[in-house]
C-alpha cells in the first residue's frame, strides 16, 4: 500500500489544483510555489512514489510522462524548459509521489543548487 500524499489527493479530487493537462495515465498542474514563470508538474497517476521505486513495467507509463512533458512545453510555447525530477528527500524530494517539474519563462543556470 503506497501511502496518501497531497498529489494523490489531487489526483482524487479532494484537493484542487491548477489543471494544464490531463488523460487516462497522468495530470499536469501548475506547481503552488512557482520558482520560475511556468512550473509545472506532470506526475502518473498510479502511485509510483519516486524513480527509486520503479520496475521495469512501469517503463511505458515514464516514457508516457516525457511525452507528455512535450505536449504541456508546446501547451505553453516553451522552445526552451528544464525537467527535474528529484529522487529522495536529500536531492529535494518533498512530495512522494514520482513527478517532473517543468520549469520555462526564464533563463536557467547551471550546476541547480
Ligand atoms: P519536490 O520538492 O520535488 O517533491 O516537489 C514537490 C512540489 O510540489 C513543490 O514544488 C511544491 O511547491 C509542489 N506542491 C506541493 N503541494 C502542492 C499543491 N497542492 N499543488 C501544486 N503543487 C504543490
Amino acid at each position: 500500500m503506497t501511502a496518501e500524499t497531497i498529489f494523490s489527493k489531487i489526483i482524487s479530487g479532494e484537493i484542487q489544483c491548477d489543471l494544464i493537462y490531463k488523460d487516462d495515465l497522468c495530470i499536469a498542474f501548475n506547481d503552488i510555489q512557482p520558482q520560475a514563470p511556468i512550473h509545472i508538474l506532470v506526475i502518473p497517476l498510479k502511485p509510483i512514489v519516486s524513480l527509486n521505486e520503479i520496475k521495469t513495467e512501469d517503463a511505458a507509463i515514464l516514457g508516457h510522462l516525457l511525452l507528455v512533458t512535450k505536449k504541456v512545453a508546446k501547451i505553453k510555447k516553451l522552445d526552451n524548459w528544464r525537467t527535474v525530477i528529484n529522487t529522495g528527500s536529500k536531492a529535494g524530494q518533498s512530495v512522494f509521489h514520482l513527478h517532473i517539474h517543468i520549469l520555462g519563462g526564464r533563463e536557467m543556470t547551471w550546476p541547480p543548487g
